[in-house]
């Protein structure tokens, strides 16, 4: 089946044609400025290329909820100009053709859990830790959604007393990703992430912060595994250190063959950086199967 991706962020709009096994044929990636600038271009992409179905993993908040009023339509976001846009009925009108939409997180859990590191597993956590932090969520062998999509960014965290700055989050002094985002290590260090490999007062606090998140949500959702992506995880020296700390906060409170083999359990996104556009290609696959 001939399938359109669209894997929708803040600085880029990535749109591919591939297939239901993840391989991906050719993409493009486009600047996202305003929906009137961004979508007739994508538009143009994909009614181009006969597809038979189109996934889309996009930048939240925006409502997932199929049935709600709002089902489609980016919500209250920073970025101004997308708030209020429906994008599901931009490209419902433009292509007639089977839609599925999801959050950019839950699509990179998605394309992890089909194709990459999670595969075949049912209860799973997808976390980006980038220009911003959110997470996916497969639980119970689907796609979590609640009254809109988990925001497993903003957890809230114990500042540590060695942290010289704080939270860069303007709804939370204490929230992950007010204190673990790239922009919160570059307003806390004085130079971007990537600069600061050598210093290892960075990653100290970067993994005392990730761990803590992991741990709630360890506790809550029982995940079989949980996976790290996002710009900053490309730090790899910081995997070893949240192992440890996971380990060491659990405590011994949990004893099971998953949290043994710490390796395993807390991995990098493994899809070269494609989870994303792979999981809006399943998406697009499920919702021919829900239409049939
Ligand atoms: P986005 O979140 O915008 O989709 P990324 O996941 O690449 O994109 O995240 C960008 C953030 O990650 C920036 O704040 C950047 O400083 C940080 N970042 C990107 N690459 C690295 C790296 N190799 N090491 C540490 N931080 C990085
Ligand atoms: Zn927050």
């Amino acid at each position: 089946m001939r399938i359109g991706a669209l894997e929708g962020g803040g600085t880029k709009m990535v749109c591919a044609v591939g297939d239901e096994t993840g391989r991906i044929e050719e993409q493009i990636s486009i600047p996202t400025t305003t929906p009137d600038e961004t979508i007739p271009p994508m538009m143009e992409y994909f009614r181009a290329r006969n597809i038979e179905a189109l996934g889309i993993a996009m930048f939240g908040p925006v409502d997932v909820v199929e049935g709600s009023a709002n089902y489609g339509k980016i919500l209250n976001t920073p970025k101004l100009a997308w708030q209020g846009c429906d994008v599901l009925r931009a490209f419902r009108d433009a292509l007639r053709v089977p839609i599925g939409l999801d959050t950019d997180v839950n699509g990179s859990c998605l394309g992890e859990v089909t194709y990459g590191a999670a595969k075949g597993l049912d209860c799973v956590v997808y976390y980006t830790i980038g220009t911003g932090v959110g997470a996916g969520i497969f639980a119970g062998g689907k796609l979590l959604h609640g009254m809109l999509h988990p925001e497993a960014g903003h957890i809230l965290l114990r500042v540590s007393k060695k942290d010289p700055s704080g939270s860069v989050c303007p709804f939370h002094p204490n929230c992950f990703e007010g204190l673990c985002s790239g922009p919160s290590i570059e307003k806390r260090w004085g130079k971007k992430a990537v600069e600061l490999k050598d210093r290892p007062e960075v990653w100290e606090l970067e993994s005392d912060y990730i761990a803590q998140a992991l741990v709630s949500v360890i506790m809550l959702l029982s995940p079989q595994r949980i996976i790290l992506g996002g710009g900053v995880m490309h730090q790899e020296q910081l995997f070893p250190m949240i192992r440890k700390k996971v380990h060491r906060l659990i405590n011994g409170y949990l004893q099971t063959p998953e949290l043994e083999d710490m390796d395993s359990y807390i991995v990098p996104a493994s899809l070269c950086d494609n989870q994303g556009i792979m999981g809006a290609l399943r998406l697009g696959e499920l919702a021919v199967r829900k239409a049939r």
